[in-house]
């Protein structure tokens, strides 16, 4: 069970860093084309290769506009991981494309004689700035950065090789490759190692998050959690026609002599196994189940009505009445009192007033004598007020009562 959650985790996490690669390089490279075609223009101008090979001139614009177009319209899916793997494969393709066009028009400045030398030596510091960008910028796919440098690099390497006048300017920039080559592997490296940190930190914001969330005795959901969730679903009852929300409020009946006679760690382990009945009673999405403090319950039940919540809850006394809980090889009879109650728009303002008619008619099930459900419309209107301003008097006095 727990391999089948961790195999799932990384495969969850390995989605979504191959989700951020994929967005990474498509925002670093996306207008890249269009640098390319800006970069053309001018060498364009200044070879003179539009009046001697018009056809040639033309096709190679046309061509470095459609794979700018192309690359820039080419986004990352949405999709699955297999869809993102895909997308980047077939965009290293897109974007490089740009590059070989690049390359092949650099080989041409370079091989014709007719071009002045200085113009020769312009084209070369596109082709390192070029080159440079991909060491530098295209950090999240090294594969893409690598065969970048290489398009851009070995031809025109060649290129100058074949004069023997440039082979200066060969040697050197085969020099500097080997610097690219060194750059793109520490920079793809740093970009790998801030996906682990940003991974980390977000590890940490979850795990965090969790553990605000929840009772650390039980697991259960712990009040903060409870009270977001009714304040949320009492709202959604306001606007909406259903059944509603209904709550109960379940508090441990004399869970003092519990711990007083077994001890509190026993008194914890009592806690957690009543959690586990209640959350074997209550799983699924219509429920929430909560630790809400010391040994009190809160239960949410989703488009419920308070007479099926009341049959519900009745369920779940009567049966843990029936059978003690199981803690560390001893038998511990539990009983619990229940208030319970349902939202009632021409009663309720709010989640708070819902929450103090259900506190009131728990109150109501302990000095009936405890171990029962007691509803929030089985208290007359005056017995609600009645109880509300006795509720101090008569804890005081059970209090009392349990002390002597
Ligand atoms: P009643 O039937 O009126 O509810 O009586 P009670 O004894 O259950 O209620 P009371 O409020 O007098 O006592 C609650 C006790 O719960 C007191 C407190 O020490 C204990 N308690 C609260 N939180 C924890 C906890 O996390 N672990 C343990 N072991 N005991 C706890
Ligand atoms: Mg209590
Ligand atoms: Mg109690």
């Amino acid at each position: 069970m727990t391999a089948a959650v961790s195999g799932e985790e990384a495969r969850l996490r390995r989605a979504r860093r191959l989700a951020t690669r994929a967005f990474d390089t498509y925002e670093r490279s996306s207008v890249g084309g269009f640098l390319y075609l800006i970069a053309w223009l001018p060498l364009l101008a200044v070879t003179g290769l539009a009046a001697r090979e018009p056809w040639l001139a033309s096709s190679a614009t046309l061509a470095f506009l459609a794979a700018a177009i192309l690359r820039k319209r080419f986004r990352p899916p949405p999709g699955p991981m297999q869809a993102q793997a895909r997308w980047i494969n077939a965009y290293v393709a897109v974007a490089l494309s740009s590059t070989a066009i690049w390359s092949c028009m650099q080989w041409w400045v370079i091989s014709d004689v007719a071009v002045a030398p200085l113009v020769k030596a312009a084209s070369l510091f596109g082709t390192i700035a070029f080159s440079t960008v991909m060491a530098h910028l295209y950090t999240s796919v090294l594969r893409m950065s690598v065969t970048g440098i290489a398009v851009l690099i070995v031809p025109a390497v060649i290129a100058l090789g074949l004069d023997p006048e440039l082979h200066v300017l060969a040697v050197t920039l085969v020099f500097y490759t080997g610097y690219l080559a060194t750059a793109a592997l520490r920079s793809h490296r740093e970009y790998m190692r801030r996906l682990d940190l940003d991974e980390a930190l977000r590890d940490q914001r979850d795990r965090y998050e969790h553990l605000s969330r929840t009772d650390p005795l039980t697991g259960l959901c712990n009040r903060r959690t409870f009270t977001e969730t009714l304040s949320a679903q009492v709202r959604e009852a306001q606007w909406l026609s259903g059944a509603g929300v209904a709550l109960a409020l379940l508090d441990i009946d004399y869970f003092k002599a519990i711990n007083d006679l077994h001890g509190h760690l026993m008194g914890d382990e009592v806690l957690r196994q009543l959690a586990g009945r209640l959350e074997l009673a209550f799983e699924g999405g219509d429920f929430l189940v909560s630790r809400t403090g010391g040994e009190e319950f809160g239960l949410i039940l989703r488009d419920c009505d308070e007479v099926s919540a009341m049959l519900r809850v009745e369920k779940f006394r009567a049966a843990l009445g029936a059978q003690p809980l199981e803690c560390d090889g001893i038998e511990v009879p539990v009983t619990v009192s229940i208030g319970v109650g349902s939202f009632n728009r021409a009663r309720h303002r709010s989640d708070d007033d819902l929450y103090g008619d259900v506190d009131i008619a728990l109150y109501a099930a302990k000095l009936q004598g405890r171990n029962r459900v007691v509803s929030v419309s089985m208290l007359s209107q005056d017995s609600v007020a009645d109880t509300g301003t006795e509720r101090l008097g008569r804890l005081t006095q059970i209090r009392m009562e349990g002390d002597a």
